[in-house]
C-alpha cells in the first residue's frame, strides 16, 4: 500500500490518542505500509510495538505477531482491545486455547475483524493453525523480541530459528523484525536466519543520557556499602540485582534488619508472592526489590532512581537491560555494579557445563563484561560501542555521567585494577 494514501497522524491519533509519533516510528511504520520486510532495533520502551499495530491496523488482513513470552502477548491484546470496540480487534493463539475460543478466533479473521494475531513460535509451527492461516489474508508477520534467534542474544529460543520457513509456507508476506538487543552479532544473526538481508533497517540510539554508570569494586563490605548507598537515596525506589535465589534473600533480610524497606523477588517464590512483592513495589509500599533477572520483564516503573548489581550479569547486554529499568521518566538513574574477578569465575563455572559452543559464546560475552568494569574510559562510550553506535565522549549527551568520567583514575590504580 502507498503509505501517502493514509493520514498516519490521524490514525496514530484515532487508534492510539498520541500526537506524534516517537523517534523512528514514523519511518518504520511507513516502510511496513508499503510492503518492506523492515528491521527495527529500539531500546526497551522505544515504542516498537506501535511500530507494527499501527500498519496492522490501517492494512487489510490479519498481522501475525510472534512474541516469546505468553503474559507480554496477554498485555499487549488487552492493550490494543481497549483501543477498539472491537472485541475480537486483536486475539492471541495459543495452546491454551479451548476448541470453542479457537472456533471464534478463526472466526474472527475470516471476517477480517481481527488485525493483530499474537502466537508463540511453537503454536505457529501446529500444522491445524498454519493450514488456516494459509487460507487467509495475512498482511505480514511481525516477529518481536527477535533476538530470541540468536545465540549470541541473551534469550535464545530454537523455534525462532524455524520461523523463515513457517512463514515461507504462508506465501511471500513481509516480515518484521523487531529487537530491543542488537550488538552487531545479533544483528547480523536475525538478518541471516529471517532471510531479509536487504530489510530496510532502523536503528535508534542506545544512549541513555540520564542514566549514570558506576562500578565499585566488591569487597567483603558490599553490605553495608549498600545499606549506606540506599540510605544517601532515601525514599526512592531501586532494585538490586543478585545471581542467585539464596543471594537474593540474604540481601532483602539484611536490608530489612537495617531499616530498609525492601522485598525479595524470585522464580523461587510462589507466584501469589511474586505478584504481592512486585505490586508493593509499584505502588511504594516498599523502596527496594531485591530480585535475581526474573523480576523487570514487562515492568512498567517510571521512576526507579537505582539499579544496583550485587553480582555482575553474564553479559552486557544483560547489564544494560537490567539497568535500562532506571530513569524511564529521564529523571536521575544510578547504575551500580560491583565487580570481582572472582564472581567472572563463578559465571565461568556455571558455563563449563554447557555444550561447547554456548560455552564459547559464554566466555566471550563474559570478557566484555570484565573488560567494561575494569575500563578506565567512559563506561558511555564502552557500552555504546558494545552495541555498534559511536559516542563522543567529550560533547556527547550525558558523556559526564559516569564514575571513569567524573573521579579519574590515575594510571597506576587502574593497572592495579587489572593485575588484582
Ligand atoms: P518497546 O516494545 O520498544 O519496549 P513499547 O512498545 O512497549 O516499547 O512502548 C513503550 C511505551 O511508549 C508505551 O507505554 C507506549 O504507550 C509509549 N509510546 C509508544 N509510542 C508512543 C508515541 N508515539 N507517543 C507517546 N508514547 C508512545
Ligand atoms: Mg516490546
Amino acid at each position: 500500500m502507498n503509505p501517502h494514501e493514509i493520514d498516519l497522524h490521524k490514525e496514530l491519533k484515532k487508534y492510539f490518542g498520541f500526537d506524534q509519533f516517537k523517534g523512528l516510528q514514523e519511518q518504520v511504520v511507513k516502510s511496513i505500509i508499503t510492503g518492506n520486510n523492515t528491521f527495527v532495533i529500539m531500546p526497551t520502551g522505544g515504542g516498537k510495538s506501535l511500530c507494527y499495530q499501527l500498519p496492522a491496523l490501517v492494512l487489510g488482513g490479519t498481522a501475525i505477531v510472534v512474541s516469546p513470552l505468553i503474559a507480554l502477548m496477554k498485555n499487549q491484546v488487552d492493550a490494543i482491545r481497549s483501543l477498539s470496540s472491537e472485541y475480537g480487534i486483536a486475539h492471541v493463539l495459543n495452546s491454551s486455547l479451548n476448541k470453542t475460543e479457537v472456533n471464534q478466533v478463526k472466526k474472527d479473521i475470516t471476517s477480517g475483524i481481527t488485525k493483530l494475531l499474537y502466537v508463540a513460535p511453537e503454536s505457529l509451527t501446529k500444522e491445524e493453525y498454519l493450514q488456516f492461516l494459509n487460507e487467509v489474508p495475512i498482511s505480514f508477520v511481525a516477529i518481536d523480541e527477535a533476538h530470541c534467534i540468536s545465540e549470541w542474544g541473551h534469550d535464545f529460543r530454537p523455534e525462532y530459528r524455524n520461523l523463515r520457513n513457517i512463514v515461507r509456507q504462508l506465501g511471500d508476506v513481509p516480515m518484521i523484525g523487531l529487537t530491543a538487543t542488537a550488538t552487531p552479532k545479533v544483528q547480523e544473526d536475525i538478518l541471516k536466519n529471517l532471510d531479509m538481508p536487504n530489510a530496510n533497517t532502523f536503528k535508534a540510539s542506545f544512549n541513555r543520557p540520564n542514566l549514570y554508570y558506576e562500578v565499585r569494586t566488591k569487597t567483603k563490605n558490599i553490605q553495608s556499602d549498600i545499606i549506606r548507598f540506599i540510605k544517601q537515596h532515601k525514599g526512592k525506589s531501586g532494585v538490586i540485582y543478585c545471581l542467585s535465589r539464596k543471594k537474593v534473600e540474604e540481601i532483602a533480610h539484611v536490608l530489612q534488619v537495617n531499616g530498609v524497606s525492601a522485598v525479595p523477588y524470585h522464580a523461587g517464590l510462589d507466584a501469589k508472592t511474586r505478584a504481592r512483592h512486585q505490586d508493593m513495589f509499584l505502588m511504594e509500599d516498599v523502596e527496594v526489590v531485591v530480585a535475581t533477572i526474573a523480576f523487570g520483564m514487562g515492568i512498567d516503573k517510571p521512576d526507579v532512581r537505582f539499579v544496583i548489581h550485587h553480582d555482575i550479569p553474564k553479559s552486557l547486554e544483560s547489564y544494560y537491560q537490567e539497568t535500562g529499568r532506571a530513569g524511564r521518566d529521564g529523571g536521575e538513574g544510578h547504575c551500580l555494579a560491583y565487580y570481582s574477578y572472582k564472581d567472572i569465575e563463578k559465571l565461568e563455572k556455571f558455563l563449563s557445563g554447557k555444550p561447547i559452543a554456548e560455552q564459547e559464546i559464554g566466555f566471550a560475552l563474559l570478557q566484555e563484561v570484565v573488560a567494561y568494569a575494569e575500563t578506565s574510559m567512559s563506561r558511555r562510550k564502552f557500552l555504546l560501542h558494545y552495541f555498534g553506535e559511536e559516542f563522543d565522549d567529550v560533547t556527547g549527551d550525558g558523556a559526564d555521567m559516569d564514575d571513569n568520567i567524573r573521579n579519574p583514575k590515575t594510571k597506576v590504580e587502574a593497572q592495579d585494577q587489572v593485575v588484582a
